[in-house]
């Protein structure tokens, strides 16, 4: 496409007023005019690749559409100025849409039509008429246009059409078409401009983002960016989720994600939240289609709620918060507008998550504010892990068939691994950002160190105390790994510890469910250390799950591992149980480097 600019040329108004005093002397008053800015944007239905698009409610393969866009401001020679907003829409170089939207024009087409043509001279049409009983599709059906034929605009020929769209004025340049007949004939032209939907905020240049979003809104309560709703696909569920990109670590920029808080959270949680998920993003990649909704019962949610709707969360009737609250869950999903199977190609992992602080019982019953603050990090981490996890098993359920609740065509992924991975990246990356965090920065805390509980700042973020609910344990925040793995090791050798969750004599597959396992948190965290310190970090953390979609975890782990779970777990159990009870683990168990040195998430690639 070539690199066209935007080229405006304004409409020459006359608002000057002329007195005529005397019969004789004429005085003439220039009334300078600012128009003002146009509030609407003609946003194009744009994509980078030649994927898909949702056209008449099906997905189909056709050219990416390109999209520009650009506010300009000129001056007409009586002084007035006008602002544009111009946009480019186009799939080659000579099949593309160019629309000017603007204020201050009149709005009456038939008087402009006779008064001065309608369509700007610069357009150089041959042919002008009005026409009120038109029946063309430009962002919505249009009965009333002023049709410019034989028209030409950097270089090309075209046909113009000009109407009112909400009190502006709209000019549409359509190079490739110089007829209303032979536009009809044209499914790419009329396809764009069947596409085009009139939205109040500039869109993302197609090289800024190559996404379009029927949701792009960034206020204190909402960021959230949302791709239109997608009905119906001739591809598999797979191949769908597949042609988005799903599975593919993305810029921020690019992905499409949705933060939700109520009106009450303080700044300084909005900060942390978009700061922790921003790192998240640099290191791990950005994952499309993750909404995370944080709120309190008594805060205002009405912009969150409006925004679930607009989304089609639960069918998108939520007419209160209590109707969130009853179904609280981190990390569950949704599919958009209905509640079932087929939905798949519209599901999205949803974290619904009541406020931290008042109902997560372990981080409420924290009394280190500070501290709590970094076990919700913790959290935002583990989750966000479960969304990347989720992501490579496409429409496939993360999750064993055995387990509660019916899962959709489970991969048979072990709660050990699931939830331990989980568990183990969140420390990773916690020390990897911990300097960098504003928390630890406004805060002057040191580098966090276990000194044997002691009550230490630097002991209590390395390993804080917690317990509510069913959770009663050291939480290592950041850096306590060889504190677990001593517990993990003296529950083996048969001398565990009443105080941790750590139940477990042998590692075995009771470890696959989260109804029957006993290892605990800390069992599972080393059992998938061990798994990277025989593999690597890059196989415990994606690599088994690369091939899970196609043959399921279980043959994957044998693939990537060389071993079955099963001889995994006797392998496990084994190496735990070597050596003296107070060994500690053996040289490079615990890995040295940071996260992002030892693994690179932008090499998964579960396609
Ligand atoms: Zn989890």
């Amino acid at each position: 496409m070539t690199n066209r600019h935007f080229i405006h040329f304004s409409f020459i108004i006359l608002l000057s007023a002329v007195l005529i005093l005397n019969g004789c002397a004429k005085i003439g008053i220039m009334a300078r005019a600012d128009y003002g800015t146009p509030t609407i944007w003609a946003s194009g239905s744009c994509s980078s690749h030649p994927e898909e698009q949702t056209k008449h409610d099906q997905v189909v393969v056709m050219d990416p559409v390109m999209c520009e866009y650009k506010q300009e401001s000129h001056r007409d020679p009586k002084g007035n100025t006008m602002t544009v907003h111009n946009s480019n829409i186009g799939t080659s170089v000579t099949s593309w849409v160019n629309v000017s939207v603007e204020k201050g024009p009149p709005t009456n087409l038939s008087q402009y039509a006779d008064t001065r043509g309608g369509i700007p001279d610069h357009y150089g049409c041959s042919t002008k008429w009005y026409d009120s009983f038109a029946s063309i599709d430009v962002g919505g059906t249009r009965t009333e246009v002023i049709w410019g034929e034989n028209c030409s605009m950097d270089g090309s020929t075209g046909l113009a059409i000009a109407f009112i769209e909400q009190e502006h004025y709209v000019t549409v340049f359509i190079s490739g078409a110089t007829s209303s007949a032979t536009l009809s004939n044209d499914t790419t032209l009329t396809g764009i401009l069947s596409g085009i939907s009139w939205v109040s905020s500039k869109p993302w240049n197609t090289n800024e983002n190559t996404r379009s979003f029927s949701i792009n809104k960034n206020t204190r309560n909402v960021k959230c960016k949302i791709t239109p709703f997608v009905k119906s696909t001739n591809l598999s569920k797979k191949e769908y989720l597949e042609s988005i990109g799903l599975n593919k670590p993305k810029s921020k920029e690019d992905a499409e994600f949705c933060f939700l808080f109520s009106d009450n959270f303080s700044d300084q949680f909005r900060r942390d939240a978009m700061e922790l998920h921003d790192k998240l993003f640099e290191i791990i990649g950005a994952y499309d289609r993750f909404v995370y909704y944080v709120y309190t019962l008594d805060g205002d949610n009405e912009e969150a709620i409006s925004i679930l709707n607009e989304i089609g969360v639960w069918g998108g009737n939520i007419t209160s918060i209590e109707q969130v609250f009853e179904r609280r869950s981190c990390l569950s999903a949704f599919w958009r507008f209905a509640d079932f199977a087929e939905a798949k190609l519209n599901e999205y992992s949803f974290c619904n998550w009541p406020n931290p602080f008042e109902h997560t019982p372990w981080i409420a019953n924290q009394k280190n504010k500070n501290i709590a603050r970094y076990e919700v990090m913790h959290g935002w981490a583990h989750e966000y892990f479960h969304h990347f996890q989720r992501a490579h098993t496409f429409e496939r359920a993360l999750g064993m068939s055995s387990e509660c609740c019916g899962l959709y065509n489970p991969i048979e992924a072990p709660a050990w691994w699931v939830e331990g991975a989980a568990g183990v990246f969140p420390n990773y990356f916690l020390k990897e950002i911990y300097p960098d965090l504003s928390l630890t920065k406004e805060n002057n805390f040191p580098t966090p160190k276990r000194k044997g509980h002691d009550g230490s700042v630097e002991d209590k973020i390395c390993s804080a105390f917690s317990s509510g609910g069913t959770w009663s344990y050291w939480i290592f925040i950041y850096c306590d790994e060889e504190g677990v793995y001593g517990e993990v090791k003296k529950s083996m050798m048969g001398q565990g510890s009443r105080d941790v969750d750590i139940k477990c004599k042998e590692f075995t597959a009771k470890e696959e469910s989260r109804d029957t396992r006993k290892c605990g948190v800390g069992g599972s965290f080393i059992a998938n250390v061990y798994l990277a310190y025989i593999t690597s970090y890059e196989t415990m953390f994606f690599g088994i799950l690369e091939d899970s979609w196609e043959i399921g975890f279980p043959a994957s782990f044998e693939k990537h591992v060389g071993m079955t779970m099963d001889e995994f777990y006797v392998q496990f159990t084994k190496f735990m149980r070597e050596g003296n009870i107070d060994d500690p683990p053996p040289q490079g168990f615990f890995p040295k480097e940071p996260l992002s040195k030892l693994v690179d998430f932008s090499s998964v690639d579960s396609g």
